[in-house]
């Protein structure tokens, strides 16, 4: 029977919490009168976590997809979103941070006809003040820059229906932002809010490199206004060192026994030049990189093992040698 809740969650090295996860999302689920699938995506794991998610498959409704090694987390649940198979799905971190009982909240909003609801944290626990304050200013610098009205204080946790899901998994591109692409789709979008929990076990696996990684894609991915900052930038260092050159020359025609503070002036100057030119050069090679990512058509993840797949065929996708999936027909046996 085709499920019709999905639940997609990323998983790296969470052998500890994972089997208490999956206790708390089943509880939570069956509390409802709806069919529905656990996805798991293993992100080559280096712990136990594929072999205890293989455990849990004797169950027939949960399923797991593993990566043949760490692809992240954007990845991650990129992979889960085109296995869903559900008519409503629901992408929630699998450290127990985002609470599975909220779900149910999603699912009433989406009764209401919302097509996204965003999991809003209004606190987050045991979270050090540096990464509060970041991303305080990330969402913030977003908004501004993109132009998109990308929700704050949203993490992944979400709830999409399925035409977002399919609008979504038409998107092929390499630098995959999840937060700003299911925003981007436009459809109609609510927020519930909640409170963050902390890790029910194991640590985080975003350090801070892999936060500016998202930062920059995020920022990179929606929005070419960096670009142009290069244009007003220059304009303005170009018409400033004209005046002010024009300035020195009239100086020194003008006032006898005139002297400058020459080297001074020079090394400021160029430091200041330096530094500016740098930055831009930076800021066109991050574009320029993702051009060259996106040209490359690498597929965005390597599937190495499905369990519980059997009613549904692996499929080559458009993006050449990417995994999709494409349902059985309704004569094959469900479930298992
Ligand atoms: N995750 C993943 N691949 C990665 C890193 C993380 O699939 O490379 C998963 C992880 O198992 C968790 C979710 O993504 O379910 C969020 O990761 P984490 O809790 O480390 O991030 P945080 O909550 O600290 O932002
Ligand atoms: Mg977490």
């Amino acid at each position: 029977m085709k499920p019709v809740i999905s639940i997609v969650s990323p998983v790296y090295n969470e052998a500890e919490g994972l089997a208490e996860f999956t206790r708390q999302m089943i509880a939570v689920l069956e509390s409802q009168p709806l069919s529905f699938e656990l996805i798991l995506v293993n992100d080559g794991s280096r712990d136990a976590s594929f072999q205890i998610a293989s455990t849990l498959t004797v169950d027939p409704r949960i399923r797991v997809v593993s990566f043949s090694r760490n692809f992240g987390h954007e990845a991650a649940s990129t992979a889960g979103l085109r296995y869903a198979r559900g008519d409503v799905t629901v992408l929630i971190d699998s450290d127990l941070q985002d609470p599975p009982p909220v779900i149910l909240q999603m699912l009433d909003k989406w009764k209401e006809g919302f097509q996204i609801v965003y999991g809003q944290r209004s606190t987050r626990a045991e979270e050090t003040l540096l990464k509060k304050i970041t991303s305080w200013m990330f969402y913030r610098l977003m908004r501004r820059m993109a132009k998109m009205d990308i929700p704050k204080d949203t993490g992944d946790f979400r709830l999409m229906d399925r035409r977002v899901v399919n609008a979504f998994n038409a998107l092929n591109e390499r630098n995959r932002f999840v937060r700003g692409l299911v925003t981007w789709t436009g459809f109609k979008a609510t927020a519930v809010r909640f409170d963050r929990a902390p890790r029910f076990a194991g640590k985080t696996k975003y350090n801070y490199a892999k936060l500016i990684r998202l930062a920059m894609d995020s920022i990179t991915g929606f929005t070419t206004t960096p670009l142009k900052i290069a244009t007003w930038l220059g304009i303005f260092v170009a018409c400033g060192a004209m005046i002010w050159t024009i300035v020195i020359v009239c100086q020194f025609f003008l006032i006898p026994n005139y002297r400058q503070g020459g080297l001074t002036f020079l090394a400021a100057a160029t430091l200041l030049l330096g530094g500016v030119q740098i930055f831009l050069m930076g800021l066109l090679g991050e574009y320029l990189a993702r051009t060259y990512e996106e040209v490359q058509r690498r597929p965005i993840y390597i599937v190495d093992e499905l369990v519980n797949f059997s009613d549904t065929i692996a499929i080559a996708g458009p993006n050449g040698g990417l995994i999709a999936e494409a349902p059985a027909p309704l004569t094959s046996a469900g479930g298992a």
